[in-house]
């Protein structure tokens, strides 16, 4: 027998903990996907630790109805979930930083979209709350994805920052160690072109044999012909054509609209294919 789920909802109607109990194992089967915003009333009411596991789960719920529900409680990790994935970030950082006083979370929310905005946002925040530890903490840790002086500028000079020298230094060591490495990179790059041009130029000095059997590489016959003696095109790249031949080739050319080039006929066409 096949049971309808609408009939079983509206039977327990007046048993929201059974009307839970049966949507979770309706979800658990990836069913019941137009309950979606019931279940997340029904958690938010009874099964709380539930919540924001099944608001990353599921797509099916309207992410403002959500949002109400948990302004309402104040159900602060759910509602910074709910406000960044509907794009306000804004929003999210000040409930981080008013309501929840997690800083570290809050940086972590701007390091992750990389915003400026966000980051000038998350400054002002700390900085208007006068809390040497929140300041101490923001330069600890996000000193070097932002600009430190712009912080340093912001605080009131009758505020005082314990340990402030050590984290400057702290953070200028870092900035250190980031222009070196990326010096090191810089340089192991121009090592490694030097090289690679190095070998180029060697390889392409190395002389190239043409013997009787060599071709000419348009026309196909033999470069040294008998009974004629024949002007040649030696190209770097080691083919060889007759001049006669490369000379047809280049009126050829001109006559179909195509710029005559003094190239090797034969590499400029494997590049025009590529
Ligand atoms: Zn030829
Ligand atoms: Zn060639």
């Amino acid at each position: 027998m096949v049971v309808n789920p609408a009939d079983v909802m509206t039977k327990i109607a007046r048993e929201p903990r059974l009307q839970l109990a049966y949507l979770k194992k309706l979800f658990e089967r990836n069913e019941g996907d137009e309950y979606a915003d019931q279940m997340v009333s029904l958690l938010a009411e009874y099964d709380r630790p539930q919540l924001l596991p099944f608001l990353r789960k599921s797509k099916h719920y309207h992410t403002n109805r959500a949002l109400e529900i948990c302004s309402h409680r104040k159900y602060d990790d759910e509602r910074v979930f709910l406000l960044v994935k509907s794009g306000n970030r804004r929003e999210a950082l000040n409930v981080m930083v008013q309501q929840q006083n997690r800083l570290d979370k809050a940086i972590d929310l701007c390091r992750e979209h990389e915003d400026d905005e966000l980051w000038s946002l998350l400054v002002n925040e700390v900085v208007s709350s006068r809390s040497p530890a929140n300041i101490s903490q923001l330069l600890a840790t996000a000193g070097t994805s932002i600009d430190p002086l712009g912080i340093i500028e912001k605080i009131p000079e009758d505020l005082e920052i314990p340990g402030l020298r050590d984290l400057l230094v702290k953070i200028l060591r870092d900035y250190e160690t980031q222009v070196m490495l990326q010096w090191c990179c810089h340089s192991a790059t121009l090592d490694d072109v030097r090289g690679m041009s190095d070998l180029f130029y060697k390889q392409a000095n190395r002389a190239t044999h043409y013997g009787q059997r060599s071709v000419c590489a348009i026309c196909r016959s033999k470069l040294f012909l008998e009974e004629k003696r024949e002007e040649l095109q030696l190209f770097g790249c080691g083919h060889a054509v007759h001049s006669r031949c490369f000379e047809e080739k280049t009126r050829r050319d001109s006559h179909l609209g195509t710029i005559p080039s003094k190239d090797c006929p034969v590499c400029a066409e494997e590049d025009g294919m590529n």
